[in-house]
């Protein structure tokens, strides 16, 4: 076997089982690939793992760009493998491939955690759409908790639809807020306090300690507004200091507290069941969607039917029903196909 060749992936399950960071690295290129025939190694290692899967803490880490998130993982990622955990660090971040710049869970950005043989950092896959991304984080994940890791961090930029990606795949979204001039809640999305099972607000240190208090009590009361998605779950809200390394054990405590509830309600399990069941539509619908969009009649009549709906000529509704209706007519002469060859049999 000349020395590219991929594993065969009931070896590489065996060796990311057994704890080999070599092979789980190796296991998670094989998943982010395209590559038709590495996509079906990748399917194939999946199911070998997917029995060891489902055991570790998987924990959503979200803010702006500056609010502390890799200084932040860094020092959680460090308290927990101070207490005996192994942490993997993924990312989702769609914005990578474009921009070049912020990709998140980068090891150069973590480099204490990154140095630690408990910690294994997976930058965000950075080709493709945001279905992509989450698909290739969300496989990847499984992935590490089939190597052993206990907790899972998934982190994500505090903007667009990312953070309801990530919310999508993880058990506990914690969302870093910092304390802000004026009024603290002004620029603060109604989404992301409904998606938060807790808010920390970082950077509470020196001169900041009091703002972020108060910060903290303005947003308990705002959160008191919402429902929240989980039923019997209110997110906490603190304040920690990420470069000080300070209310990293409490956060971790009100994970285990979300972990200890809902695990005993059933919560837990159903949020997880129903995440499987999104995931499984969103392959469909992105299954769908590729396999019209392949289509040479489609291909066709596609750039027509766009520059007709950019030009106000026809609308979106009439230009999409044209289009899906090359999947009725190739489907009536696979139709009547059938019937006359079905008629011929009989004959
Ligand atoms: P990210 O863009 O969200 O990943 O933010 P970084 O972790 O890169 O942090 C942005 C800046 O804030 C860096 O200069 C950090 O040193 C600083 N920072 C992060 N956490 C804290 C904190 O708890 N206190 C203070 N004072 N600065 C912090």
């Amino acid at each position: 076997m000349p020395p590219s060749a991929p594993s065969r992936p009931e070896v590489l399950a065996a060796d990311v089982r057994a704890g080999s960071r070599r092979a789980l690295a190796k296991a998670i290129t094989l998943v982010e690939s395209t590559r038709a025939d590495h996509q079906r190694a990748a399917q194939r290692l999946l199911e070998l793992l997917l029995p060891d899967t489902g055991r570790a803490a998987r924990l959503g880490v979200s803010g702006v760009p500056g609010v502390g998130k890799s200084t932040f993982i860094e020092a959680f990622g460090l308290h927990l493998i101070g207490g005996g955990k192994k942490v993997a660090v993924l990312a989702v971040d769609p914005s990578s491939a474009l921009s070049g710049g912020s990709i998140l869970g980068d090891k150069t950005r973590m480099p204490r955690l990154a140095a630690v043989p408990e910690a294994f950092i997976r930058p965000s896959p950075s080709a493709g759409s945001l279905g992509g991304v989450t698909r290739r984080t969300r496989e990847a994940l499984l992935v590490c908790e089939a190597a052993g890791y206990d907790v899972v961090l998934v982190e994500t930029v505090g903007v667009g639809q990312s953070e309801f990606a990530v919310a999508s795949m993880v058990d506990f979204f914690l969302v870093l807020m910092l304390a802000g001039a004026g009024d603290e809640l002004q620029g603060i999305k109604k989404g992301i306090l409904e998606l938060a099972d807790a808010l920390a607000i970082n950077k509470a240190d020196g001169q900041n300690v009091r703002p972020a208090e108060q910060a903290a009590a303005q947003y308990r009361s705002a959160l008191r507004l919402f429902r929240h998605a989980t039923a019997g779950w209110d997110p906490p809200v603190v304040t920690v200091s990420a470069l000080e390394g300070r209310g990293m054990d409490e956060v971790w405590a009100i994970v285990e507290d979300h972990r200890a509830r809902l695990g005993a309600s059933g919560e837990l399990e159903r949020k997880r069941r129903e995440q499987q069941r999104a995931w499984f539509w969103t392959m469909i619908d992105d299954g769908l969607k590729g396999h019209f969009l392949a289509r040479d009649d489609v291909q066709r009549l596609l750039p027509e039917m766009e520059a007709a709906v950019a030009s106000a000529r026809l609308t979106p509704t009439e230009a999409a029903r044209r289009l899906l209706a090359l999947l009725d007519a190739s489907g009536e002469r696979g139709g009547r196909a059938s019937v006359r060859s079905r008629r011929a049999r009989s004959a």
